[in-house]
């Protein structure tokens, strides 16, 4: 037997005990994925859903007119915000069903490799993310941290997940370059535009140790799951700008905004 069909083989057992011990779901409607027990389950979807997912990357963004994939809008928060890029997949309302929001919330709570792996995969097909002309050594990839109680509850972080996917996927840098600050003393939601904007200047700052390496940077690439408010992505913006004047890019799987 060859080496190489030997570990084909063991793979192969690898994901019969995988698919046996945690039969693969679909993230969106939850129903058991069919597929031989020897496979590796590579899909976030089962079938049904997986078109669904296509057809909402194909939705027109409520602002621009344009495609999700294709359109450049984020948060009225980020407006002046001066980032070069917004790319994104889909759009989700808060008040209706759609199979992005499903695996946004369940990527929240689960840390699902399977799902992080088909994100950053569809992320890195953006010919605005990518970057073939300049030196790789000069791009970097990083997230909005995810505060410290929502880490300690579920024990990982779904932006590091995804951006050190995405790193990979692009064969360049990854790092954490921002840490938050302590406890916001106001809850967000009950703010002005402006008072947010305000606020969440504050609430990031870049890590000194990273500082040297930004300075050879000619593009940060900041990654979020999913932008809402936008107050956290602007506040890592804000705090990067300090000591960075490079192109900007942010990427996140979803955005939220009303449906036309
Ligand atoms: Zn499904
Ligand atoms: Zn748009």
């Amino acid at each position: 037997m060859k080496f190489s069909n030997f570990k084909m083989n063991v793979s192969r057992i690898g994901s019969f005990f995988k698919n046996l011990l945690f039969p693969p779901k679909c993230v969106a409607c939850r129903e058991f994925m069919q597929k031989d027990i020897l496979d590796k389950c590579e899909n976030p979807f089962c079938e049904k859903c997986r078109v669904k997912w296509e057809l909402e990357k194909l939705s027109r963004c409520p602002d621009c007119g344009l495609e999700m994939t294709v359109c450049n809008c984020a948060a009225p928060l980020l407006k002046k915000s001066g980032v070069d890029e917004y790319v994104k997949l889909v759009n989700y309302s808060a008040k209706n069903k759609s199979v992005g929001k499903s695996a946004i919330l369940h990527v929240k709570r689960t840390k699902n490799a399977r799902v992080f792996d088909f994100f950053a995969t569809q992320l890195s097909y953006s010919a605005r993310i990518k970057n073939n002309t300049s030196d790789k050594n000069t791009v970097i990839v990083t997230y909005v941290p995810r505060s410290r109680n929502s880490k300690l509850k579920y024990g990982f972080d779904q932006s590091e997940e995804l951006s050190r996917k995405l790193a990979k996927k692009l064969n360049v840098k990854h790092s954490r370059l921002f840490d938050r600050r302590g406890k916001q003393k106001q809850e967000q939601k009950k703010l002005g535009l402006n008072e947010r904007r305000e606020n969440a200047k504050n609430l990031f700052f870049v890590n000194r140790s990273k500082l040297e390496m930004l300075k050879k940077a000619e593009r940060v690439i900041i990654v979020d799951d999913v932008i809402t408010s936008g107050a956290s992505l602007y506040g890592c913006i804000v705090a990067l700008k300090k000591h960075y004047n490079g192109k900007i890019i942010c990427v996140s799987v979803a955005r939220t905004g009303k449906k036309k």
